[in-house]
């Protein structure tokens, strides 16, 4: 490409809100055959909200505040945007937090914390487990419809016990559902990558138009993912915003990141939205097509 033709997309790019960082990512742009979305954040708002507590049934463990003081001042240290939803709700109640004596997160799975003279473990069904708690099968069904509807169930455990699920819920962005039909439209092959587990993904994917699901990924394998789909064949871009991400994007063929991302995932993607609006993926790819017709 000429330096000229790649000014005049920037500038056409810039004025749509996306941001080219590599005029060379964007030549190929026009020949992708698949898109890559990461769910929270990306196709999601990512500022999830705490809609309910359920208590673990038939226990007698914390009661629904009590339970939620814990939960948050486990999460009071992660940046993860559920522990930020479960630490809202706690602030909206008025409860008073403890500062944990110990912390840790665990990427993918959940939080480990002490707090006060207990042991709170927050985090996924499998992170529990892993963490030799039982009894959360009494609450499956609750986990499963609330999955069902697209919330992330959030396990609670205290000092090994099972203690509520906390229904989290993130909502779609406004244009989602006609990026991804328009995608599809021009051919391209549209698949969502997660750590979410795989019915809250599916429900989610089935409200954006998304069939094809990638749910329950590590952080440190979305960028293997995208090497999957691409030893199928397909030139991959990839859409994402945490630092989860940030390998897959620059793994991909076009690498774009959401402009709210993580500065990670900002310094390894080719294109930025800057206004966080997925449309700019569609103009991303209208303005590699004029500038190769440009460079013709
Ligand atoms: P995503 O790919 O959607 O951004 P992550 O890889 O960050 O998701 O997390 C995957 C899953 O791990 C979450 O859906 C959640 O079940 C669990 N998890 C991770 N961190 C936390 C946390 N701080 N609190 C509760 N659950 C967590
Ligand atoms: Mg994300």
């Amino acid at each position: 490409a000429t330096p000229t033709s790649i000014m005049v997309g920037t500038g056409r790019g810039a004025r749509l809100g996306i941001l080219v960082k590599s005029g060379a990512a964007l030549q190929g742009a026009g020949g992708l055959t698949a898109m890559v979305f990461d769910k929270t954040g990306t196709l999601t708002h990512g500022r999830p909200s705490l809609d309910a507590v359920r208590l673990a049934p038939g226990t007698s463990g914390p009661d629904e505040n009590a339970a939620l003081a814990l939960a948050a001042a486990a999460e009071s240290l992660s940046e993860h945007p559920l522990a930020q939803a479960v630490v809202r709700e706690a602030a909206r109640r008025g409860l008073s937090l403890h500062k944990p004596a110990a912390f840790e997160a665990v990427p993918g799975k959940g939080v480990v914390a002490l707090i006060g003279e207990k042991k709170i473990l927050v985090g996924n069904r499998e992170f529990l487990t892993e963490n030799g708690v039982s009894g959360m099968d009494a609450a499956d069904e609750t986990a499963a419809d609330l999955a069902d509807t697209g919330k992330t169930p959030v396990h609670l455990a205290v000092d090994g016990k099972f203690a509520a699920i906390l229904a989290i819920a993130d909502q779609l962005r406004p244009e989602s559902a006609a990026v991804v039909a328009e995608l599809a439209r021009r051919g391209i092959t549209v698949v969502m990558l997660t750590g979410d587990a795989l019915a809250t993904a599916k429900a989610v994917a089935a409200a954006a138009g998304i069939t094809r699901v990638v749910a329950g990924v590590l952080p440190d394998r979305k960028a293997q993912e995208i090497e999957r789909v691409q030893a199928e064949g397909f030139r991959a871009g990839m859409v994402g915003d945490g630092i989860n991400d940030a390998p897959a994007l620059a793994r991909a063929d076009l690498g774009v990141a959401m402009g709210s991302g993580i500065d990670v995932a900002i310094e390894s993607c080719d294109v930025v939205l800057m206004r966080n609006d997925l449309r700019g993926v569609l103009a991303a790819l209208d303005l590699s097509r004029a500038v190769m017709g440009n460079i013709r």
